[in-house]
């Protein structure tokens, strides 16, 4: 039977719930248990595709093509599984799926009401997404209180009911603020948190104590009182140098233990922190120091936080540092300065490596073109990203093969030569899939050109073996085979993550590839197109794009192939 984990926050958002709740399930999985994760998002949006990245941070994509808050994304680097858009519940889905049913009848004649048919419908998606591991966690989004978590937390007790105390824990994860004209950690907003919970009927079996300092004794007693649960369950977890050293400092308070014990379970194995151990050290004791550029276009939208609308970058590039032993100094330029004052780019030159990563629209892209240009005539380190791919392919059209004006469609229609574009057969396999709209999403097949650089970095960081697994589950679940296309027996094939619209116009690769681009890495449609998902320069030290956003699917512990080639390029 699988065990639940609910995690719940209290007093303000944001202190790292997502990250607790990964690092917990990431200790299980040390324990040999097999763990998946689950996001609440109480809001009415159907999922997190058409939310502002500058309000909401990135959009994170599964490998089924869901977009969904980013979450998932912790999860899955703590974890390393890939988990699917239905771990993703918000309460738009929720009342689309009631109204949908009550339309077609399928209620016969009940009155459909918040109860019990909203705590039911979440029910039976928590069960869905639980099935066939040993533990899932449920993260419910914003805060106890939340008029929007009433029916999540009406759900969440409904199924301790069914399942028993023993086979559901709560873990309360609370901040504890630090008001600098007293210079004194309070708990009151804490002790509120305890007694806002206790109204939807359920008391905290763990208490996770965030602050800017760790929790003192006196502290933990005054909640001990408050929540009448033993101290040892309270646990302290401050503000340290990097998220990865959370899993290692709850195990330091014997979290793993605990949680076994509060949901009678045998540990399945011995934990062995090791490897990651030596990782965060990797991260934080670096003996080489490199920067990066990210030329990007969010940069002047109102007040976010900028590291956020490219959260899997800047994590990707984490996950190089340590496994690379090299601090990476990431400098974001908004790209617009280029178009603005062209000599700007000659400071390009004090990188190590040059980033474009993904992205919309029209805006700054001259200034990114600029950009790659300067990078591959200084034989600088170049990684494109989706748009950054179009765009190092558009570069070269124009300034190598003399096509003046090259573009892509999604800047200029009427350009002569539309580098970039959407191809008319593959708008309409789009409209026509259930996925709908015309964006390619998820993770689709790449066959890999033998010889190439693309296919040497996924060969020496083994992600060849691990997506050729993968293909083979894809294989067997027909309603995804077009993702899978047509595959080369003889010829190796990987699989990344998508989510754009526009394609390399096949009309067009001959004449660039006489003059040196190679396009290492292709999609085939079952209909023969060949959509294109690589392309290097060789003559180049490391001049690669990518049409996937291969950053959705880089871990701690397996960083993903194109940026870490990437980094060891910079790094020479
Ligand atoms: N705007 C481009 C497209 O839609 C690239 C998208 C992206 O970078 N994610 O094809």
């Amino acid at each position: 039977m699988t065990k639940f984990i609910a995690v719940v926050g209290g007093v303000i958002s944001g202190v790292g719930k997502g990250v607790t709740t990964a690092s917990v399930g990431k200790i299980l999985q040390e324990y040999g248990f097999s763990v998946t994760a689950v996001k609440i998002d109480p809001y009415m949006n159907y999922d997190a595709g058409t939310l502002r990245p500058t309000e909401h941070g990135e959009v994170w994509v599964t490998d089924d093509g869901g977009e969904i808050d980013q979450d998932l994304g912790n999860y899955e680097r703590f974890i390393g599984i890939n988990i699917p858009k239905k771990n993703n519940l918000t309460t738009g889905q929720i009342y689309k799926t009631i109204i949908d049913k009550e339309r077609a009848g399928k209620y016969l004649g009940e009155t459909v009401q918040f109860i019990p048919h909203v705590p039911n419908e979440i029910k039976r998606r928590l069960r869905e997404a639980s099935q066939g591991y040993d533990v899932c966690l449920i993260e419910v989004g914003g805060t106890i209180g939340d008029f929007e978590n009433i029916a999540y937390l009406f759900a969440i007790k409904s199924l301790e009911r069914e399942l028993g105390k023993e086979n559901i824990t709560y873990m309360l994860v609370t901040y504890l603020p630090i008001p600098s004209h007293i210079e004194e950690m309070k708990t009151k907003p804490t002790q509120q948190a305890i007694r806002l919970l206790s109204e939807n009927g359920i008391l905290p079996d763990f208490i996770i104590c965030r602050g800017h300092k760790p929790l003192d004794a006196i502290r933990k007693k005054k909640i001990e009182v408050m929540a009448n649960i033993d101290k040892d369950y309270i646990i302290s977890e401050p503000d340290i140098d990097t998220i990865y050293r959370i899993p290692l400092d709850l195990e330091k308070e014997k979290m793993g233990e605990k949680l076994l014990t509060q949901l009678h379970l045998k540990a399945k194995k011995k934990p062995d922190w090791n490897h990651w151990k030596n990782l965060v050290n990797g991260l934080t004791n670096a003996t080489k120091e490199i920067k990066i550029a990210i030329v990007g276009k969010y940069v002047d939208v109102g007040d976010f936080t900028l590291a956020d609308s490219y959260l899997s970058i800047n994590q990707s590039l984490s996950h190089c540092s340590a496994n690379l032993k090299v601090k990476i100094n990431i400098e974001w330029i908004d790209s617009k300065i280029y178009e603005a004052n062209p000599s700007k780019l000659k400071g390009l030159s004090a990188f190590n490596g040059i980033i474009i990563p993904g992205g919309f629209g029209t805006s700054g892209i001259e200034g990114k073109i600029s950009a790659i240009k300067y990078a591959r005539e200084n034989n600088i380190p170049f990684l494109g990203l989706c748009y950054g791919l179009q765009l190092a392919t558009v570069e070269f059209a124009r300034n190598v093969c003399n096509l003046e004006g090259a573009n892509t469609t999604e800047v200029d229609e009427n350009t002569k030569y539309p580098i970039i574009d959407v191809l008319e057969s593959q708008k309409k396999i789009l409209e026509e899939s259930k996925y709908g709209g015309t964006m390619r999403l998820g993770a689709y097949a790449a066959t890999l050109k033998k010889n190439s650089q693309v296919l040497k970095l996924y060969t020496e960081t083994k992600r060849i073996d691990k997506d050729e697994e993968l293909l083979k589950n894809l294989k067997k679940k027909k309603d995804q085979d077009f993702r899978l296309g047509v595959l080369q027996k003889s010829q190796k094939t990987i699989l990344e993550r998508h989510r754009h619209r526009y394609e390399v116009n096949p009309k067009f690769i001959q004449q660039i590839e006489d003059k040196g681009l190679v396009f290492s890495g292709y999609h085939e449609r079952t209909d023969g197109t060949k959509l294109m998902e690589f392309i290097e320069l060789p003559k180049n030290k490391f001049h690669i794009g990518t049409q996937g956003h291969p950053e959705f699917k880089s871990n701690l512990e397996e960083p993903s192939p194109p940026f870490f080639g990437f980094i060891k390029a910079a790094m020479e």
